[in-house]
Protein backbone atom coordinates (compact mmCIF):
# COMPACT_ATOMS: atom_id res chain seq x y z
CA UNK A 1 0.00 0.00 0.00
CA UNK A 2 2.26 2.76 -1.10
CA UNK A 3 -0.16 5.34 -0.97
CA UNK A 4 0.18 5.24 3.11
CA UNK A 5 4.15 4.87 2.98
CA UNK A 6 5.27 7.92 4.55
CA UNK A 7 8.84 9.09 3.62
CA UNK A 8 10.94 11.30 5.68
CA UNK A 9 14.09 12.74 5.24
CA UNK A 10 16.18 14.40 7.96
CA UNK A 11 19.22 16.39 8.13
CA UNK A 12 21.05 15.96 11.46
CA UNK A 13 23.39 18.63 11.45
CA UNK A 14 25.33 20.03 14.05
CA UNK A 15 23.72 23.73 14.17
CA UNK A 16 19.99 23.56 12.34
CA UNK A 17 17.86 19.72 11.89
CA UNK A 18 15.62 19.84 8.90
CA UNK A 19 13.06 17.39 7.80
CA UNK A 20 11.82 17.06 4.38
CA UNK A 21 8.49 15.79 3.20
CA UNK A 22 8.13 14.18 -0.32
CA UNK A 23 6.03 16.48 -1.85
CA UNK A 24 6.04 19.27 0.42
CA UNK A 25 9.68 19.68 0.66
CA UNK A 26 11.40 21.02 4.08
CA UNK A 27 9.13 21.45 6.73
CA UNK A 28 10.72 21.44 9.88
CA UNK A 29 14.12 23.87 9.99
CA UNK A 30 14.79 24.18 13.65
CA UNK A 31 18.05 24.09 16.36
CA UNK A 32 20.12 21.26 17.00
CA UNK A 33 19.16 21.55 20.45
CA UNK A 34 17.74 19.70 22.95
CA UNK A 35 16.94 20.82 27.08
CA UNK A 36 17.47 18.39 29.56
CA UNK A 37 16.68 18.57 33.34
CA UNK A 38 19.86 18.38 35.37
CA UNK A 39 18.26 16.39 38.13
CA UNK A 40 16.24 13.41 36.47
CA UNK A 41 17.66 13.81 32.80
CA UNK A 42 14.18 14.36 31.19
CA UNK A 43 13.85 16.09 27.75
CA UNK A 44 11.99 19.46 28.14
CA UNK A 45 12.15 20.58 25.01
CA UNK A 46 13.26 20.02 21.72
CA UNK A 47 14.35 22.38 18.66
CA UNK A 48 13.77 26.26 18.68
CA UNK A 49 11.99 25.76 22.32
CA UNK A 50 15.05 24.56 23.72
CA UNK A 51 17.57 26.88 21.67
CA UNK A 52 15.66 30.37 23.67
CA UNK A 53 16.53 28.78 26.65
CA UNK A 54 20.24 28.81 25.93
CA UNK A 55 22.01 31.48 28.13
CA UNK A 56 18.69 32.21 30.01
CA UNK A 57 18.73 28.70 31.78
CA UNK A 58 18.73 28.17 35.41
CA UNK A 59 21.57 25.58 36.72
CA UNK A 60 18.79 22.71 36.64
CA UNK A 61 18.30 23.10 33.01
CA UNK A 62 21.14 21.66 30.59
CA UNK A 63 20.83 22.79 27.09
CA UNK A 64 22.41 20.25 25.14
CA UNK A 65 23.44 19.41 21.27
CA UNK A 66 23.59 16.33 20.65
CA UNK A 67 25.33 16.22 17.35
CA UNK A 68 28.48 17.80 18.57
CA UNK A 69 31.71 18.19 15.53
CA UNK A 70 29.81 16.34 13.52
CA UNK A 71 29.20 12.79 15.27
CA UNK A 72 26.25 12.28 17.38
CA UNK A 73 26.79 12.43 20.98
CA UNK A 74 24.06 10.79 22.56
CA UNK A 75 22.08 8.12 21.29
CA UNK A 76 19.43 8.61 23.65
CA UNK A 77 18.79 12.35 23.04
CA UNK A 78 19.19 11.67 19.36
CA UNK A 79 16.32 8.71 19.49
CA UNK A 80 14.09 11.36 21.36
CA UNK A 81 14.90 13.83 18.92
CA UNK A 82 13.57 11.92 15.84
CA UNK A 83 11.15 10.24 17.41
CA UNK A 84 9.59 13.81 18.15
CA UNK A 85 10.32 15.05 14.61
CA UNK A 86 8.30 12.06 13.06
CA UNK A 87 4.91 12.73 14.89
CA UNK A 88 5.79 16.09 14.44
CA UNK A 89 6.35 15.62 10.43
CA UNK A 90 3.28 13.02 10.32
CA UNK A 91 0.70 14.41 12.90
CA UNK A 92 -0.04 12.62 15.81
CA UNK A 93 -2.72 10.32 14.66
CA UNK A 94 -0.15 8.42 12.08
CA UNK A 95 -0.17 4.92 12.50
CA UNK A 96 2.09 3.75 9.56
CA UNK A 97 5.69 3.45 10.25
CA UNK A 98 7.59 6.06 7.94
CA UNK A 99 10.74 5.40 5.75
CA UNK A 100 13.52 7.76 6.84
CA UNK A 101 16.46 8.48 5.52
CA UNK A 102 18.99 10.04 7.74
CA UNK A 103 21.86 11.66 6.50
CA UNK A 104 25.20 10.52 8.43
CA UNK A 105 28.66 12.14 8.32
CA UNK A 106 31.28 10.80 5.82
CA UNK A 107 33.51 9.16 8.64
CA UNK A 108 31.09 7.16 10.54
CA UNK A 109 32.05 3.94 12.07
CA UNK A 110 29.90 0.69 11.06
CA UNK A 111 28.83 0.73 15.19
CA UNK A 112 27.56 4.19 14.79
CA UNK A 113 25.78 3.77 12.08
CA UNK A 114 24.02 0.74 13.11
CA UNK A 115 23.33 2.96 16.43
CA UNK A 116 21.72 5.72 14.31
CA UNK A 117 19.41 3.13 12.45
CA UNK A 118 18.65 1.85 15.64
CA UNK A 119 17.86 4.98 16.83
CA UNK A 120 15.54 5.33 14.14
CA UNK A 121 14.19 2.62 14.23
CA UNK A 122 12.95 2.63 18.27
CA UNK A 123 12.01 5.82 17.45
CA UNK A 124 9.44 4.23 15.37
CA UNK A 125 10.71 4.14 11.49
CA UNK A 126 9.92 1.17 9.85
CA UNK A 127 12.96 1.00 7.27
CA UNK A 128 15.54 3.54 7.98
CA UNK A 129 18.26 4.21 5.00
CA UNK A 130 21.40 6.19 6.20
CA UNK A 131 23.49 7.96 3.55
CA UNK A 132 26.66 9.87 4.10
CA UNK A 133 26.49 13.67 3.91
CA UNK A 134 28.43 14.95 1.15
CA UNK A 135 26.92 12.42 -1.04
CA UNK A 136 23.35 14.17 -0.29
CA UNK A 137 24.97 17.36 -0.21
CA UNK A 138 26.09 16.59 -4.04
CA UNK A 139 22.82 15.27 -4.73
CA UNK A 140 21.17 17.74 -3.50
CA UNK A 141 23.33 20.46 -5.19
CA UNK A 142 22.06 19.17 -8.70
CA UNK A 143 25.91 17.02 -8.98
CA UNK A 144 25.47 13.72 -11.51
CA UNK A 145 27.04 11.56 -8.99
CA UNK A 146 26.78 8.77 -11.08
CA UNK A 147 29.11 10.07 -13.69
CA UNK A 148 32.54 8.76 -14.27
CA UNK A 149 33.82 12.16 -13.53
CA UNK A 150 35.41 13.96 -10.48
CA UNK A 151 33.07 16.28 -8.74
CA UNK A 152 34.17 17.94 -5.34
CA UNK A 153 31.64 19.14 -2.62
CA UNK A 154 32.63 21.47 0.30
CA UNK A 155 30.20 21.32 3.22
CA UNK A 156 30.59 24.58 5.79
CA UNK A 157 27.82 24.18 8.71
CA UNK A 158 28.26 24.84 12.15
CA UNK A 159 30.55 22.41 13.92
CA UNK A 160 32.29 20.78 10.71
CA UNK A 161 33.90 21.53 7.35
CA UNK A 162 33.39 18.57 4.85
CA UNK A 163 35.20 17.88 1.88
CA UNK A 164 34.50 15.34 -0.52
CA UNK A 165 35.88 14.28 -4.09
CA UNK A 166 32.85 11.93 -5.36
CA UNK A 167 32.87 10.17 -8.61
CA UNK A 168 30.91 7.01 -9.81
CA UNK A 169 28.39 7.52 -6.80
CA UNK A 170 31.00 7.01 -3.88
CA UNK A 171 33.37 9.19 -2.50
CA UNK A 172 36.62 8.71 -3.72
CA UNK A 173 38.68 11.18 -0.75
CA UNK A 174 37.36 12.77 2.14
CA UNK A 175 38.39 14.81 5.18
CA UNK A 176 36.09 16.39 7.99
CA UNK A 177 37.74 19.16 10.33
CA UNK A 178 36.23 20.56 13.35
CA UNK A 179 36.22 24.23 11.96
CA UNK A 180 32.81 25.78 10.53
CA UNK A 181 30.65 28.14 11.64
CA UNK A 182 30.68 27.84 15.56
CA UNK A 183 34.56 28.66 15.23
CA UNK A 184 34.03 31.60 13.43
CA UNK A 185 31.64 33.31 15.76
CA UNK A 186 34.05 32.45 18.58
CA UNK A 187 36.77 33.98 16.55
CA UNK A 188 34.87 37.07 16.29
CA UNK A 189 33.55 37.11 19.74
CA UNK A 190 37.59 36.30 20.72
CA UNK A 191 38.71 39.53 18.17
CA UNK A 192 35.83 42.19 19.88
CA UNK A 193 36.84 41.07 23.39
CA UNK A 194 40.85 41.61 22.50
CA UNK A 195 40.46 44.59 20.33
CA UNK A 196 37.46 46.30 21.87
CA UNK A 197 37.57 45.12 25.56
CA UNK A 198 33.75 43.55 25.43
CA UNK A 199 32.12 40.95 26.15
CA UNK A 200 29.82 39.66 23.22
CA UNK A 201 27.36 36.33 23.58
CA UNK A 202 27.43 33.85 20.59
CA UNK A 203 24.57 35.12 19.14
CA UNK A 204 25.82 38.51 18.50
CA UNK A 205 28.72 36.99 17.21
CA UNK A 206 26.82 35.28 14.70
CA UNK A 207 24.70 38.49 13.51
CA UNK A 208 28.13 40.25 12.86
CA UNK A 209 29.32 37.49 10.62
CA UNK A 210 26.10 37.05 8.79
CA UNK A 211 25.44 41.01 8.63
CA UNK A 212 28.98 42.52 8.09
CA UNK A 213 31.40 39.32 7.91
CA UNK A 214 33.91 38.93 4.87
CA UNK A 215 36.79 36.35 4.07
CA UNK A 216 38.53 38.77 1.65
CA UNK A 217 39.06 43.15 2.54
CA UNK A 218 36.00 44.63 1.00
CA UNK A 219 36.39 48.59 -0.64
CA UNK A 220 33.08 49.48 0.60
CA UNK A 221 33.01 48.59 4.30
CA UNK A 222 29.69 48.20 6.32
CA UNK A 223 29.48 48.71 9.82
CA UNK A 224 27.57 47.63 12.52
CA UNK A 225 26.88 48.98 16.30
CA UNK A 226 26.91 45.91 18.72
CA UNK A 227 26.25 45.72 22.52
CA UNK A 228 28.17 43.89 25.42
CA UNK A 229 29.79 44.12 28.54
CA UNK A 230 32.99 45.89 29.20
CA UNK A 231 35.72 43.72 30.02
CA UNK A 232 37.04 46.83 32.91
CA UNK A 233 33.90 48.11 34.12
CA UNK A 234 31.69 45.50 33.71
CA UNK A 235 29.42 47.93 32.44
CA UNK A 236 27.16 47.20 29.32
CA UNK A 237 28.40 48.95 26.31
CA UNK A 238 28.25 49.52 22.62
CA UNK A 239 30.90 49.48 20.12
CA UNK A 240 30.98 49.96 16.19
CA UNK A 241 32.72 47.33 14.32
CA UNK A 242 33.14 47.69 10.42
CA UNK A 243 33.94 44.50 7.79
CA UNK A 244 37.76 44.50 7.40
CA UNK A 245 38.07 44.35 11.34
CA UNK A 246 36.20 41.16 10.70
CA UNK A 247 38.29 39.77 7.80
CA UNK A 248 41.13 40.00 9.92
CA UNK A 249 39.63 38.36 12.76
CA UNK A 250 38.45 35.06 10.46
CA UNK A 251 41.91 34.61 9.07
CA UNK A 252 43.17 32.13 11.24
CA UNK A 253 39.83 29.77 10.32
CA UNK A 254 39.58 30.46 6.85
CA UNK A 255 43.34 29.03 6.45
CA UNK A 256 42.17 25.77 8.57
CA UNK A 257 39.47 25.24 6.05
CA UNK A 258 40.98 26.18 2.70
CA UNK A 259 43.64 23.63 4.06
CA UNK A 260 41.56 20.81 4.65
CA UNK A 261 40.33 21.57 1.15
CA UNK A 262 43.60 21.44 -0.21
CA UNK A 263 44.78 18.33 1.89
CA UNK A 264 41.85 16.50 -0.50
CA UNK A 265 43.46 17.54 -3.95
CA UNK A 266 46.96 16.69 -2.83
CA UNK A 267 45.51 13.36 -2.59
CA UNK A 268 43.19 12.48 -5.35
CA UNK A 269 44.57 11.00 -8.64
CA UNK A 270 45.41 13.04 -11.69
CA UNK A 271 42.46 12.37 -13.95
CA UNK A 272 39.72 13.42 -10.77
CA UNK A 273 42.11 16.70 -10.26
CA UNK A 274 41.22 17.78 -13.67
CA UNK A 275 37.68 16.84 -13.59
CA UNK A 276 37.91 18.90 -10.56
CA UNK A 277 39.40 22.18 -11.93
CA UNK A 278 36.55 22.18 -15.34
CA UNK A 279 33.81 21.63 -12.57
CA UNK A 280 35.00 23.46 -9.81
CA UNK A 281 33.91 23.20 -6.52
CA UNK A 282 30.62 23.20 -5.17
CA UNK A 283 30.15 24.94 -1.84
CA UNK A 284 26.95 24.19 0.39
CA UNK A 285 26.28 24.67 4.32
CA UNK A 286 25.32 27.84 5.80
CA UNK A 287 28.62 28.63 6.26
CA UNK A 288 29.68 28.53 2.53
CA UNK A 289 27.12 32.11 2.65
CA UNK A 290 29.91 33.96 4.40
CA UNK A 291 30.51 36.44 1.87
CA UNK A 292 33.47 36.17 -0.65
CA UNK A 293 34.30 32.95 0.92
CA UNK A 294 33.62 31.53 -2.89
CA UNK A 295 36.73 34.02 -4.01
CA UNK A 296 38.52 33.38 -1.26
CA UNK A 297 38.91 29.76 -1.81
CA UNK A 298 39.56 30.73 -5.71
CA UNK A 299 42.58 32.65 -5.07
CA UNK A 300 43.87 30.47 -2.64
CA UNK A 301 43.74 27.12 -4.53
CA UNK A 302 43.41 28.45 -7.93
CA UNK A 303 39.94 26.31 -8.94
CA UNK A 304 36.67 28.16 -9.51
CA UNK A 305 33.94 27.72 -6.31
CA UNK A 306 30.46 27.67 -6.54
CA UNK A 307 27.90 28.37 -3.86
CA UNK A 308 25.51 25.73 -4.74
CA UNK A 309 21.84 26.96 -5.38
CA UNK A 310 20.00 27.08 -1.33
CA UNK A 311 23.71 26.13 0.63
CA UNK A 312 21.67 25.66 3.40
CA UNK A 313 19.12 22.37 2.24
CA UNK A 314 21.25 21.00 0.23
CA UNK A 315 21.58 17.88 2.44
CA UNK A 316 17.86 18.22 3.34
CA UNK A 317 16.96 18.42 -0.53
CA UNK A 318 19.11 15.01 -1.22
CA UNK A 319 17.66 12.97 1.05
CA UNK A 320 14.53 13.90 -0.40
CA UNK A 321 15.72 12.97 -4.22
CA UNK A 322 17.19 9.95 -2.57
CA UNK A 323 14.07 8.59 -0.96
CA UNK A 324 11.87 9.05 -4.05
CA UNK A 325 14.43 7.64 -6.14
CA UNK A 326 15.86 4.71 -3.38
CA UNK A 327 16.49 2.32 -6.69
CA UNK A 328 19.06 4.91 -8.74
CA UNK A 329 20.83 5.70 -5.71
CA UNK A 330 20.48 2.54 -3.80
CA UNK A 331 24.70 2.08 -4.59
CA UNK A 332 25.04 5.49 -2.14
CA UNK A 333 22.70 4.14 1.07
CA UNK A 334 24.89 2.47 3.15
CA UNK A 335 22.57 0.06 4.86
CA UNK A 336 18.66 -0.33 5.54
CA UNK A 337 16.58 -2.16 8.67
P1 LIG B 1 24.89 22.20 10.15
O1 LIG B 1 24.70 21.39 8.90
O2 LIG B 1 26.18 21.93 10.85
O3 LIG B 1 23.70 22.12 11.05
P2 LIG B 1 24.22 24.55 8.57
O4 LIG B 1 24.60 24.12 7.20
O5 LIG B 1 22.79 24.60 8.92
O6 LIG B 1 25.03 23.73 9.68
O7 LIG B 1 24.88 26.00 8.78
C1 LIG B 1 24.79 26.65 10.01
C2 LIG B 1 25.88 27.72 10.07
O8 LIG B 1 25.78 28.60 8.96
C3 LIG B 1 25.81 28.56 11.33
O9 LIG B 1 27.10 28.66 11.89
C4 LIG B 1 25.34 29.92 10.78
O10 LIG B 1 25.83 31.00 11.56
C5 LIG B 1 25.97 29.92 9.40
N1 LIG B 1 25.32 30.84 8.46
C6 LIG B 1 24.03 30.88 8.07
N2 LIG B 1 23.81 31.87 7.18
C7 LIG B 1 25.02 32.49 6.99
C8 LIG B 1 25.47 33.61 6.20
N3 LIG B 1 24.63 34.29 5.41
N4 LIG B 1 26.79 33.96 6.27
C9 LIG B 1 27.63 33.26 7.05
N5 LIG B 1 27.28 32.22 7.82
C10 LIG B 1 25.99 31.84 7.80
MG1 LIG C 1 24.87 20.23 7.41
Amino acid sequence: MDFFKKKIGIDLGTANTLVFLPNKGIIINEPSVVAISELDHKILAIGSEAKEMIGRTPDSIIAYRPMKDGVIADYRITEAMLSHYFKKALGPWNIFKPDVMISVPAGITSTERRAVIEAATKAGAGNAYVVKEPILAAIGAGIPIYEAQGHMVVDIGGGTTDVAVISLGGIVSSNSVKCAGNKIDAAIADYIKKTHNLAIGDKTAEKIKVKIGSALPVEEETELIIKGRDFVTGLPRSVKITTNEIVKALDTELKTIVNAIKSVLHEIPPELAADIIDNGIIMTGGTSQLRNLTDLVFRRIGVKAMLADDALYCVANGTGAALEHLDTYKRAILSKR
